[in-house]
Protein backbone atom coordinates (compact mmCIF):
# COMPACT_ATOMS: atom_id res chain seq x y z
CA UNK A 1 0.00 0.00 0.00
CA UNK A 2 1.41 3.07 -0.88
CA UNK A 3 0.45 6.76 0.41
CA UNK A 4 -0.36 9.07 -1.77
CA UNK A 5 0.72 12.52 -0.92
CA UNK A 6 0.55 14.83 -3.55
CA UNK A 7 -3.19 16.03 -2.51
CA UNK A 8 -1.90 17.69 0.34
CA UNK A 9 0.39 20.47 -1.30
CA UNK A 10 -0.39 23.22 1.15
CA UNK A 11 1.13 23.29 3.79
CA UNK A 12 -1.43 23.24 7.28
CA UNK A 13 -3.42 20.36 5.18
CA UNK A 14 -3.51 17.01 6.97
CA UNK A 15 -5.45 13.71 6.44
CA UNK A 16 -6.31 11.20 8.30
CA UNK A 17 -5.99 7.17 7.51
CA UNK A 18 -8.12 4.67 8.94
CA UNK A 19 -8.32 1.51 7.60
CA UNK A 20 -7.59 -2.05 8.30
CA UNK A 21 -4.52 -3.27 6.27
CA UNK A 22 -2.78 -6.14 4.76
CA UNK A 23 1.27 -5.82 5.68
CA UNK A 24 3.35 -8.46 3.96
CA UNK A 25 5.48 -11.16 6.11
CA UNK A 26 9.11 -9.48 6.85
CA UNK A 27 12.32 -10.55 8.30
CA UNK A 28 14.39 -9.71 11.75
CA UNK A 29 17.58 -11.25 11.91
CA UNK A 30 17.11 -13.51 9.03
CA UNK A 31 13.63 -14.54 10.87
CA UNK A 32 10.34 -14.44 8.88
CA UNK A 33 7.78 -12.31 10.97
CA UNK A 34 4.55 -13.26 10.18
CA UNK A 35 1.54 -11.55 10.05
CA UNK A 36 -1.38 -13.71 9.84
CA UNK A 37 -4.31 -10.98 9.83
CA UNK A 38 -5.22 -7.60 9.00
CA UNK A 39 -3.51 -4.47 11.40
CA UNK A 40 -5.61 -1.81 12.28
CA UNK A 41 -4.16 1.55 11.31
CA UNK A 42 -5.11 4.76 12.28
CA UNK A 43 -3.25 7.63 10.62
CA UNK A 44 -2.87 11.19 10.87
CA UNK A 45 -0.80 13.11 8.47
CA UNK A 46 -0.04 17.04 8.16
CA UNK A 47 2.42 19.23 5.64
CA UNK A 48 4.02 20.94 7.54
CA UNK A 49 6.63 23.54 5.65
CA UNK A 50 9.13 21.19 4.86
CA UNK A 51 8.25 17.82 5.40
CA UNK A 52 5.29 15.22 6.24
CA UNK A 53 4.81 14.60 9.92
CA UNK A 54 2.96 10.93 10.69
CA UNK A 55 1.16 10.50 14.01
CA UNK A 56 -0.65 7.46 15.25
CA UNK A 57 -0.72 3.92 15.55
CA UNK A 58 -0.85 0.51 13.87
CA UNK A 59 -2.54 -2.46 15.74
CA UNK A 60 -1.92 -6.10 15.48
CA UNK A 61 -0.97 -9.41 15.60
CA UNK A 62 2.24 -11.13 14.27
CA UNK A 63 3.33 -14.88 14.20
CA UNK A 64 6.96 -14.91 15.89
CA UNK A 65 9.37 -17.78 16.61
CA UNK A 66 10.34 -17.84 20.30
CA UNK A 67 14.14 -17.68 20.33
CA UNK A 68 14.23 -20.18 23.38
CA UNK A 69 11.87 -23.19 22.83
CA UNK A 70 11.71 -22.36 18.67
CA UNK A 71 7.84 -22.29 19.33
CA UNK A 72 5.71 -20.17 17.00
CA UNK A 73 3.29 -17.85 18.90
CA UNK A 74 1.08 -15.25 18.57
CA UNK A 75 2.55 -11.72 19.31
CA UNK A 76 0.03 -8.46 19.82
CA UNK A 77 1.20 -5.31 18.68
CA UNK A 78 0.31 -1.83 19.40
CA UNK A 79 2.48 0.38 17.58
CA UNK A 80 2.95 4.32 18.28
CA UNK A 81 3.74 6.09 15.23
CA UNK A 82 5.81 9.39 14.91
CA UNK A 83 7.60 9.50 11.82
CA UNK A 84 8.70 12.96 9.88
CA UNK A 85 9.13 12.42 5.99
CA UNK A 86 11.66 14.89 4.34
CA UNK A 87 10.05 16.60 1.54
CA UNK A 88 13.60 16.46 -0.07
CA UNK A 89 13.96 13.01 0.32
CA UNK A 90 10.73 12.02 -1.05
CA UNK A 91 11.42 10.97 -4.92
CA UNK A 92 7.70 10.38 -5.64
CA UNK A 93 4.47 12.46 -3.59
CA UNK A 94 2.44 9.91 -5.35
CA UNK A 95 4.06 6.83 -4.21
CA UNK A 96 5.04 7.29 -0.91
CA UNK A 97 6.00 3.36 0.60
CA UNK A 98 3.60 3.24 3.79
CA UNK A 99 4.17 -0.35 4.15
CA UNK A 100 7.88 -0.18 4.62
CA UNK A 101 7.38 2.69 6.98
CA UNK A 102 5.18 0.98 9.26
CA UNK A 103 7.40 -2.35 9.00
CA UNK A 104 10.11 -0.33 10.38
CA UNK A 105 7.87 1.23 13.13
CA UNK A 106 6.80 -2.27 14.32
CA UNK A 107 10.47 -3.52 14.30
CA UNK A 108 11.81 -1.27 16.45
CA UNK A 109 8.93 -2.06 19.01
CA UNK A 110 9.93 -5.85 19.14
CA UNK A 111 11.90 -6.85 21.94
CA UNK A 112 15.56 -7.98 21.48
CA UNK A 113 15.05 -11.44 22.54
CA UNK A 114 11.60 -12.58 20.97
CA UNK A 115 9.63 -15.18 23.93
CA UNK A 116 6.41 -17.27 24.01
CA UNK A 117 6.55 -15.85 27.50
CA UNK A 118 8.91 -14.41 29.91
CA UNK A 119 9.22 -17.60 32.12
CA UNK A 120 9.51 -19.79 29.17
CA UNK A 121 11.64 -22.95 30.06
CA UNK A 122 13.02 -23.21 27.09
CA UNK A 123 14.31 -26.53 25.53
CA UNK A 124 16.06 -29.53 27.39
CA UNK A 125 19.51 -29.14 26.24
CA UNK A 126 19.98 -32.52 26.29
CA UNK A 127 17.11 -34.58 24.72
CA UNK A 128 15.56 -31.00 22.97
CA UNK A 129 12.21 -31.95 24.86
CA UNK A 130 10.23 -28.50 24.88
CA UNK A 131 10.07 -27.78 28.50
CA UNK A 132 6.54 -25.47 28.46
CA UNK A 133 4.91 -28.62 27.71
CA UNK A 134 6.24 -31.30 30.53
CA UNK A 135 9.52 -31.93 32.21
CA UNK A 136 12.04 -34.69 30.39
CA UNK A 137 13.62 -36.24 33.51
CA UNK A 138 17.60 -35.01 32.37
CA UNK A 139 19.80 -34.58 34.94
CA UNK A 140 21.09 -31.09 33.65
CA UNK A 141 22.00 -29.52 36.72
CA UNK A 142 25.80 -28.88 36.39
CA UNK A 143 26.47 -31.28 34.59
CA UNK A 144 28.89 -29.07 32.13
CA UNK A 145 30.31 -26.11 33.65
CA UNK A 146 29.52 -24.32 29.98
CA UNK A 147 25.42 -24.64 30.57
CA UNK A 148 26.23 -23.15 34.22
CA UNK A 149 27.52 -20.13 32.51
CA UNK A 150 24.32 -20.44 30.24
CA UNK A 151 22.07 -20.51 33.20
CA UNK A 152 23.31 -17.12 34.68
CA UNK A 153 23.06 -15.06 31.62
CA UNK A 154 19.70 -16.45 31.25
CA UNK A 155 18.59 -15.42 34.68
CA UNK A 156 20.16 -11.89 33.91
CA UNK A 157 18.39 -11.27 30.88
ZN1 LIG B 1 9.22 -20.13 24.27
ZN1 LIG C 1 15.83 -33.76 28.44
Amino acid sequence: MNLDLSNLKEPGSSKRIQERIKIPAFELHSQEIETPYLFDLDLNIINTNGSFVLTGQITGVLSLICSRCLEKFEHEIQVEIEEELLKEELENLERVDLIGILQENILLNLPIKILCSKDCKGLCTICGQNLNEKECGCEREAIDPRLAILKDFYKKS
